[in-house]
């Protein structure tokens, strides 16, 4: 079988690599930067912090209509200020909603017609340019969009995607330092979704031993330190850890994909606003056990990293087990607590049978009963 791996064309992790921005821009000599950030990240003074020291140096505009998993409008509202815009180099700092705009200002700013035209449910056309240089820095240790190709906008019932490996990151800068100040649920929710990008990945059919290595050693990353990283959030060894085990489980799904917990996530981040980190913690538990059955060895596997303890498991025991990680951190276990009313789920059920592309990767294959069954599951949870 012939398998490939794609990575952004450089990227620097570790405590410090923010300097790095700088020795990049010098190479670049770009004449018109656009940051694309969001104001949170303006209003506690991290943009200030790192990004202040360029305006020396660079002539910077900066663009913080970012809303949290933005919606197509937000996306189309930014490319059309791009286009105008003439921008020579375009920096994403933020968490996964920054960064994808910023890969949209990138990207569709340089070529014809609107984000909506490049989606890839609905969309009719195909990029045909690279754009503007793209450096992106995340300020979460959760999506990974700084070395995936996939831009994520919100729609009416679902999401959806641009995806490209134009969209992938020219520069890629991952600093645990621009994570400290992240808040206890959004730690908890954004290291929930790296776990579960490396645990997809690992289990996705398009696996290989490649994304398996780099699935596997973010799991061991992110047991290890996510429970301390959301109890400690100042605690530099624990953010550390969750940065490189976010950006490792990124590249693992970048490259073998995330499949179920992501297809029936994205309905409940539409239709409910629940954000992305916490829509894939309220079905993990449920759509694991659904799935158990058919990768039950590399599912014991990832359970015995998060226990730190070797044994076989039933698929209750499976369940358990994902359900009392995502309650230790602090978040709901049931979407009864998020006050989402039992006879939405034929809906989540109608929309997320639409992620085909996701939804391709799972072991098991996902029908429509099974994906009602998991929305019920996830709805009653364990009692
Ligand atoms: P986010 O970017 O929406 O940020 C959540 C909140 O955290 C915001 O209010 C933000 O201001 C705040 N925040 C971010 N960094 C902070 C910091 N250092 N200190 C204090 N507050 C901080 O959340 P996210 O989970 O990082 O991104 C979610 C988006 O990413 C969704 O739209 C999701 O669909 C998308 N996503 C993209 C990919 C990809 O590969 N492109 C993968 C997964 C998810």
């Amino acid at each position: 079988m012939i398998s490939t791996l794609r990575f952004p064309r450089r990227s620097y992790t570790g405590w410090g690599s923010i300097a790095k921005l700088f020795e990049e821009l010098e190479d670049l000599k770009p004449s018109r930067i656009l940051v694309v950030t969001d104001q949170t990240l303006v209003k506690i003074g991290l943009v200030h912090q790192y990004l202040s020291p360029l305006n020396k140096q660079f002539n910077v505009s900066l663009y913080t209509d970012v809303e949290p998993e933005p919606s197509l409008a937000c996306a189309e509202r930014l490319a059309a200020y791009a286009r105008e815009g003439g921008f020579d180099c375009v920096i994403g700092l933020g968490g996964g909603s920054a960064l994808d705009l910023a890969k949209i200002a990138a990207v569709i700013s340089q070529n014809e017609g609107d984000t909506a035209d490049y989606l890839n449910l609905s969309g009719t056309r195909k990029l045909k340019t690279r754009g503007v240089p793209k450096i992106l820095i995340p300020t979460t240790s959760g999506t990974g969009s700084e070395v995936t190709d996939i831009a994520v906008v919100s729609l009416e019932g679902t999401k959806d995607v641009v995806t490209h490996d134009f969209l992938l990151a020219d520069i890629a800068i991952v600093d645990p330092q621009l994570t400290l100040t992240v808040p206890k649920r959004i730690t908890a929710a954004t290291g929930i979704d790296a776990l579960t990008h490396a645990v997809e990945a690992f289990l996705s059919v398009n696996a290989n031993e490649a994304t398996d290595a780099l699935a596997i050693k973010a799991v061991e990353l992110i047991a290890g330190s996510l429970r301390n990283a959301v109890e400690n959030g100042e605690n530099q060894e624990a953010r550390t850890a969750m940065s490189y085990g976010s950006y490792l489980a990124g590249l693992a799904f970048f490259n073998a994909g995330v499949a179920g917990v992501h297809a029936l996530a994205y309905p409940l981040g539409s239709q409910f606003k629940l954000p992305h980190g916490e829509s894939n913690a309220v079905l993990l538990p449920y759509v694991m056990k659904t799935i158990s059955s058919t990768c039950r060895n590399k599912l014991n596997r990832v359970c015995n990293i998060l226990t730190n303890h070797g044994e076989e498991r039933s698929e209750e025991e499976i369940l358990t087990l994902f359900y009392k990680l995502v309650e230790s951190v602090g978040l709901p276990t049931t979407l009864k607590e998020y006050g989402i009313p039992e006879s939405s789920l034929t809906s989540l059920t109608e929309d997320a049978i639409k992620q085909k592309r996701l939804l391709a990767r799972s072991p098991k294959p996902l029908g429509k009963d099974e994906i009602y069954q998991i929305y019920q599951m996830a709805f009653n949870g364990l009692n």
